[in-house]
């Protein structure tokens, strides 16, 4: 088996990517691995500037990244504990697009990620995050499901 050096985990804050996250450190922590935390601000861009007026859309977008980041800190701080091997970013976009041009991008070793997220309107829009990126990825993909 190749060496992983770069593990991609992607986390949408929901319990099942908290609870997945264990397996990413895990792995991470074994084959001192470089973690790298991928969450995707969901956005549909049809939307800009069609509903909502262009200044308030971009209070709007300001606002909505500067929680996903806050999220992030909390994520990362409460999930990954002392491991300090990692990088996070956060990236609007689809979500599965966004993961895969990441794994390609960093060339990952492998992605973890959970089997089930946020249930709601990003599900009837685009489908499975998880079943998309497990059919697309070009490295190996650990998806974990919550018991
Ligand atoms: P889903 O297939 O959409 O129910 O989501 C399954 C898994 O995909 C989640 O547990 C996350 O690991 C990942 N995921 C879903 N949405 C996002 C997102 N917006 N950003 C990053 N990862 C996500």
């Amino acid at each position: 088996m190749k060496h992983l050096d770069k593990i991609l985990f992607a986390t949408d804050f929901s319990e099942s990517s908290d609870y997945a996250v264990d397996y990413a450190l895990t792995l991470a922590k074994k084959f001192q691995a470089r973690l790298i935390i991928i969450h995707v601000i969901n956005e549909p861009v049809d939307l800009r500037g069609f509903y909502v007026p262009h200044v308030s859309f971009e209070n709007l977008e300001k606002e909505v990244e500067e929680g996903a980041e806050k999220m992030m800190q909390k994520f990362c701080r409460i999930q990954l504990g002392d491991f300090t091997e990692y990088e996070s970013v956060i990236v609007p976009g689809i979500p599965y697009e966004e993961i895969l041009k990441k794994a390609d991008a960093e060339n990952a070793s492998m992605i973890v990620m959970g089997t089930h997220g946020r249930a709601g309107i990003d599900h009837l829009l685009f489908g499975s995050t998880a079943e998309r990126v497990v059919r697309k990825a070009k490295c190996p993909v650990m998806t974990v499901r919550l018991p």
